[in-house]
């Protein structure tokens, strides 16, 4: 079977992405360098960017022009650093402006995004720019000993519109994946049989931590499972635990966005490695956010782009003992700029982050929650939990080191995770 599915995939990917094998090569090839090489090698790509979206794109043209900055005649780090920062908004409101001629590729996907927020961000994304992108997956899978058609169990979307369902499984079986489309108990149950053939579990970090929990007490065999990916969420430590005991492995993080395509991978020593040959990585000096420049987006370009998540490097000087040299990304501690409303103070949701963490470390107390604000000066904390005596004097005690002027109610409620998407862990319903 997995002879077959090997063929399939190698078929279709030279079809659909012919440049795909070149660039995994090279992404074989480059992993091996030593940090001075992929810092240079990362700078070039940078450097070749931004001529390319200096002379082709008029967003990012007039945005040069603007802070006098030449990338063809007068390169410089300084000077890249004087360009404007780029949002969402502006990609979403520039859009035209900001792609470059199609005259250029020889082919380019539509690609469409919606964040938390709603808004919707469409764009196209050239051949190339779309096959590195699987490759630096495929890399990350290398890292693991899996490859992209080994069996792989998905979690991902909750649309179950049948003609779409018939379509995804269709889609699901040329990749050799299956997939869970709902999140239900008995339909979790149903699984069991098939997990002992599965290579790879991927999907929502919270999910993958979800089915851990269900599964812990009916002794799951994963007789060939080697790598657990997370994506697009935090991985709490206490995922991690459980994740440890019922698959045997941790969940390795995939950090990056569709725009701006993997930033980052866990190694299997633990430690997310920026991808230097896809993406230059600042970080904001004001908050301490990250700004990506997508390395291969040449038919949309974009640079230094304000994703919206904080994140902590690891000193320079940090070797993992994996022995692969690109820098480590220490932690993706949080969305930036979501506010919890006191009386008089204002709070990042952050904030919640080191509660919870704090509770876990020094209390060894793990909380699935998520936090509600409908109030100004008040927050409800919903825990799937029953709420007893000793979990609200717990959590309010450490929250009160936080929070001077918020009246803080505990609910029980087994339900978040029931909205599709990305589990958040505050939502704000004031205007
Ligand atoms: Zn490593």
């Amino acid at each position: 079977m997995s002879k077959f599915h090997k063929w399939l995939y190698y078929r279709g990917a030279k079809k659909r992405n012919p440049s795909l094998f070149k660039h995994f090569s090279d992404l074989k090839k480059t992993e091996k360098c030593e940090l001075a090489e992929l810092k240079k090698l990362n700078e070039e790509r940078l450097q070749k960017l931004c001529i390319f979206a200096f002379e082709n794109s008029e967003f990012y043209r007039d945005r040069f022009n603007r802070v006098s900055f030449d990338p063809v005649n007068s390169w410089s780090l300084a000077g890249f650093q004087r360009l404007p920062q780029v949002s969402k908004k502006d990609l979403i409101e520039f859009n035209s402006e900001i792609h470059t001629p199609s005259h250029f590729f020889k082919k380019r996907f539509f690609v469409e995004t919606s964040g938390t927020s709603g808004e919707i961000l469409t764009f196209h994304r050239d051949e190339s720019w779309d096959s590195f992108n699987r490759a630096s997956i495929w890399r990350g899978y290398s890292w693991f000993g899996v490859n992209p058609w080994d069996r792989k169990l998905y979690f991902w979307g909750y649309n179950t519109a049948p003609l779409k369902r018939i379509k995804l499984q269709i889609l699901d079986f040329m990749v050799n994946r299956f997939r869970l489309f709902d999140y239900d108990a008995d339909r979790l149950k149903k699984l069991l049989p098939k997990l002992k053939n599965v290579s790879i579990i991927e999907g929502y970090s919270s999910m993958i931590y979800e089915l851990a929990n269900i599964l812990e007490d009916r002794k799951p065999q994963f007789g060939s499972l080697k790598l657990v990916k997370g994506t697009s969420e935090k991985v709490f430590p206490h995922y991690q635990d459980i994740a440890r005991k019922v698959y045997g492995l941790s969940i390795a993080n995939e950090y990056g966005a569709t725009e701006s395509g993997i930033i980052a991978f866990e190694c299997p020593n633990g430690n997310m490695h920026l991808n230097m040959e896809g993406v230059y990585v600042e970080q904001d000096p004001e908050d301490g956010g990250i700004l990506v420049t997508n390395l291969q987006s040449y038919s949309f370009p974009s640079i230094r782009y304000k994703l919206g998540d904080q994140i902590e490097l690891a000193p320079e000087t940090y070797e993992c003992s994996c022995g692969l040299k690109a820098p480590v990304l220490k932690e993706v501690t949080g969305r930036i700029g979501k506010k919890i409303f006191g009386r008089n103070k204002i709070y990042p949701s952050l904030t919640l982050y080191y509660i919870f963490k704090n509770l876990y470390f020094n209390d060894h107390k793990t909380i699935d929650f998520q936090a509600h604000q409908y109030e100004v000066g008040k927050l409800e904390i919903w825990v799937k939990e029953p709420v007893t005596e000793s979990l609200n004097s717990m959590i309010l005690t450490e929250a009160s080191k936080y929070f001077s002027d918020l009246d803080l109610s505990l609910i029980e409620n087994h339900d978040f995770r029931q909205q599709s998407g990305k589990l958040r862990d505050f939502v704000s319903h004031l205007d």
